[in-house]
């Protein structure tokens, strides 16, 4: 499975990183990238639970 961030509609709230580290992570310029090419099964979940809790929906998946 695989997630990505919509850069342009992400505010650096910083959130998806505080509850999936192993996906989600801030870049420099504070906008969250997904550090994974293909999301592992056992990080699906916790990939999920951040799109979840992004308040501008700015992580989509596929
Ligand atoms: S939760 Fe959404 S808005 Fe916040 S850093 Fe992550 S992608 Fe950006």
């Amino acid at each position: 499975m695989k997630f990505k961030i919509k850069s342009e509609l992400c505010r650096g709230c910083g959130v998806c990183e505080a509850v999936c580290p192993n996906v989600y992570q801030m870049d420099s310029s504070r906008v969250a990238k997904v550090v994974t090419e293909s999301v592992s099964v056992d990080l699906i979940e916790c990939a999920m639970h951040g799109e979840e809790v992004c308040p501008v929906r700015a992580i989509i998946h596929n």
